[in-house]
């Protein structure tokens, strides 16, 4: 149970940390919500300003630095997402989460009507070997207990306390390796998920969140696979980021030539 409000406190730190004084602009108000979801803060003693905080924002994902709702900084705000935060984490964690086993087992708790079960197994079969072909993980795909990694389509509200919002903007979430829902993966039942460059991309996003199920954060490297926003790139060419592959082996090693 105490795990459980700890991730709930990842996935949703501090809402309340920024009450309003006055009322803003409705793309204001916007801007807040977006940045206390996914740039939330923890300094209680340094609090910055609306416009500091789009600034810091704009630094981290290398946009140009205005500290005021661009087209650039607007734009970003609205592309489809993965729901966990970009910073914040650090003062949450202290050091790395990782698995301490290279076994792992994943379960599909239920399926998306969007494509056929077969499909689903094999795009998630796919999703897991990106990250097993440059580690010593190996995955197994279980069905009959408890797995460390429970895979599950759901919509709106799904009993953890971070509630998917319908259509469009955050796709995903994950939970970092740990017991109970450290691990599990769960995808928005609201989303149309498709193999292919429609929709959205089932492979693409799977691939992302199994990196929180292994332990890693967002990175602000345009390009890699652990960047908090969707964009499509062919999956049967999909080659990982030199950045994701270095975060993943500074975890868990290479892949051993013989395994
Ligand atoms: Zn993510
Ligand atoms: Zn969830």
């Amino acid at each position: 149970m105490q795990y459980l409000l700890f991730c709930a406190a990842v996935l949703l730190p501090q809402n309340l940390a920024f009450p309003t004084s006055a009322k803003l602009e409705p793309d204001m108000e916007n801007a807040k919500v977006y940045l206390d979801k996914f740039f939330p803060h923890f300094s209680k003693t340094n609090i910055l300003s609306l416009e500091e905080r789009i600034e810091e924002m704009q630094r981290y994902f290398h946009l140009t630095v205005t500290g005021r709702l661009d087209v650039e900084t607007k734009d970003f705000m609205k592309q489809p997402r993965c729901g966990l935060p970009d910073i914040g984490h650090d003062r949450t964690f202290s050091g790395n989460r990782r698995w301490e086993k290279t076994h792992l087992t994943y379960r599909i708790v239920n399926y998306t009507p969007d494509l056929p079960r077969h499909k689903v197994d094999d795009v998630i079969r796919r999703a897991f070997m990106v990250w097993s072909d440059v580690t010593p993980l190996r995955f197994q795909k279980i069905s009959n207990r408890y797995a460390d990694i429970e895979i599950q389509f759901a919509r709106r509200d799904h009993g953890d306390g971070n509630p998917f919002d319908g259509r469009g903007q955050v796709l995903a979430h994950a939970y970092l390796p740990g017991p109970g829902i450290g691990g599990d993966a769960h995808f928005d039942e609201d989303e149309l998920w498709s193999e292919y460059n429609r929709e959205v991309n089932l492979f693409l996003v799977a691939a992302h969140e199994f990196g929180h199920s292994l332990g890693l954060l967002h990175s602000n490297v345009r390009g890699a696979l652990m960047y908090p926003t969707y964009s499509y790139v062919n999956p049967a060419t999909f080659r990982l980021s030199q950045d994701d592959k270095r975060r993943i082996q500074q975890l868990y090693g290479k892949k051993s030539q013989n395994s």
